[in-house]
């Protein structure tokens, strides 16, 4: 008999503010009773619902069950910038670029998971707001950040890819403001409105018959007579076969211990612009630009039942522990702020209105904790930043593992290295402070 005792409850620091900014959603139900499933998915961010999307495809008459510690859309998922990036798109990199071949490989499977969650939103009419696939451009506001862009497109071209670059008038005419001094747009990424898009998939689950629970934190699993038995608080699902798809909260499973990273990220998001206010702006109705350099500066411009506003993403903090203090939200929220500033100093009196951040998870050799973990359960985890294409990958073929599938793209995923050991501490949180405070002081203007 295997017994599991989940160490740590999942948690972030502020609101979620994309779900926040929409119309209430219709609560999904808490888990009650004693409840038995064929399949059981644990975690509602990217990779559980691909999962159990995935897993409902593949088992259309099957019992699945889809449990959520939180509110949907909460939790990361809810959390992120948006971007489902389909190229090469290494964090730990100067320009995102990697190893040729591996690259290629990692832009095909990324595709992949970017066309099941283009047939998730049209099937669940989740509508252009929830996802689109607009492309998006690498912003860059120094010589270093150009010379970055011009770095990544040569390995863009020698991959093959469409990508153009763009001078300081074309990106002025794109955002209404002159502090960038080019961009490289590239049209495969599909961008989101993370909580609109977790949402949709959550009600499209439960249309095909996926229970989906909510507010029903895993605290326990248990195996015995070739079964799990995951159990909440005051509620219980037995299934033969699990999907842990709760990110760094694998850890809390027991699984990958001292393995993986745990990062927190923070954003801001203006208040919805006014009509005059978007005049003053200008630029086109809707963009979407990463830094060129990664740890620079993420910004977007949305619009939809949540208004016309700014979104903006800078730093990173390392937390071991996973829990951070407000009082270091409020620092970042004020970063945001003068990042804010310096970019539309035209919208002079438009605040933010919300400021969050969200964990996620790094492995040091920038591979997924994918696999079978124990029998019958299997681990979707670690997206390395990527959740939204990276996650909606790993849920899906974990689903295809589960049910004894073999396709190529998880014979590589299997053929990866499991995630590399973390030196001890505190070597490893010094270490990782001075690399972020280091990247982020050489990002300069790009912050
Ligand atoms: C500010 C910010 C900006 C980002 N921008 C981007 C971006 O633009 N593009 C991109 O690709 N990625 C981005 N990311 C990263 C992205 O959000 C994550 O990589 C992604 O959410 C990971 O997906 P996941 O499904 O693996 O895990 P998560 O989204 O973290 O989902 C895991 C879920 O498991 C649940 N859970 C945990 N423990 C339990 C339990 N015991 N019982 C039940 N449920 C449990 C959690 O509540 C959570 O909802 C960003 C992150 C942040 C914070």
């Amino acid at each position: 008999m295997t017994g599991i005792r989940v160490s740590h409850k999942a948690r972030d620091p502020g609101p979620p503010a994309w779900d926040v900014i929409l119309p209430s959603a219709q609560a999904h139900p808490v888990l009650e009773g004693s409840v038995v499933a064929d399949w059981l998915v644990i975690g509602a961010g990217f990779a559980g619902l691909a999962a159990a999307r995935r897993l409902r495809q593949l088992h259309p008459e099957a019992i699945i069950v889809l449990l959520e510690a939180r509110r949907i859309a909460e939790g990361p998922v809810g959390r992120n910038s948006g971007f489902m990036i389909d190229l090469p798109h290494n964090l730990a990199s100067d320009d995102y670029a990697g190893a040729l071949e591996a690259d290629r490989i990692q832009t095909a499977m990324n595709r992949s998971a970017i066309s099941f969650a283009r047939d998730a939103a049209c099937e669940y009419e989740m509508g252009s707001e929830a996802f689109v696939v607009s492309g998006k451009t690498n912003a860059a506001a120094s010589a270093k950040g150009m010379r970055h862009n011009l770095t990544y497109a040569k390995h863009l071209g020698t991959l093959g890819e469409d990508h153009e670059l763009l001078d300081d008038r074309q990106m002025r005419e794109i955002c209404g403001s002159d502090y960038y001094r080019g961009g490289l747009y590239t049209p495969g990424t599909a961008m989101l409105q993370p909580a609109l898009f977790a949402r949709g998939m959550a009600d499209g689950l439960v249309s095909q018959g996926v229970k989906v629970f909510e507010n029903s934190p895993v605290v326990a699993l248990q195996r015995s007579a070739g079964s799990w038995s995951a159990k909440t608080d005051i509620a219980s699902v037995q299934s033969p076969r699990v999907i842990l798809a709760v990110n760094g909260h694998v850890e809390s499973f027991g699984f990958f211990k001292r393995r993986l990273m745990h990062i927190c990220l923070y954003a801001s998001m203006t208040r919805p612009l006014s009509e005059d206010e978007q005049r003053r702006l200008g630029g086109e109705r809707l963009w979407a630009f990463t830094p060129a350099d990664p740890m620079g500066t993420t910004a977007r411009k949305i619009a939809g039942s949540g208004g016309t506003r700014i979104v903006v993403r800078n730093g990173f903090t390392w937390n071991p522990a996973r829990s951070v203090d407000e009082a270091g939200l409020k620092t970042l929220g004020r970063a945001h702020e003068k990042t804010f500033r310096a970019r539309f100093a035209m919208l002079g009196d438009v605040d933010m209105e919300h400021s969050w951040g969200g964990f996620l998870c790094l492995s040091r050799n920038n591979v997924a904790a994918f696999g079978e973990v124990d029998e019958g359960l299997f681990s979707a985890c670690c997206q390395n930043g990527l959740g939204a294409a990276r996650g909606t990958l790993s849920g899906m073929l974990a689903a295809e593992q589960a049910s004894g599938n073999e396709t190529d793209h998880l014979r590589y995923m299997l053929a990866q290295p499991q995630p590399g050991r973390l030196p001890p501490e505190p070597v490893a949180s010094i270490g990782a402070n001075a690399v972020m405070r280091w990247g982020e002081f050489r990002a300069g203007a790009e912050l």
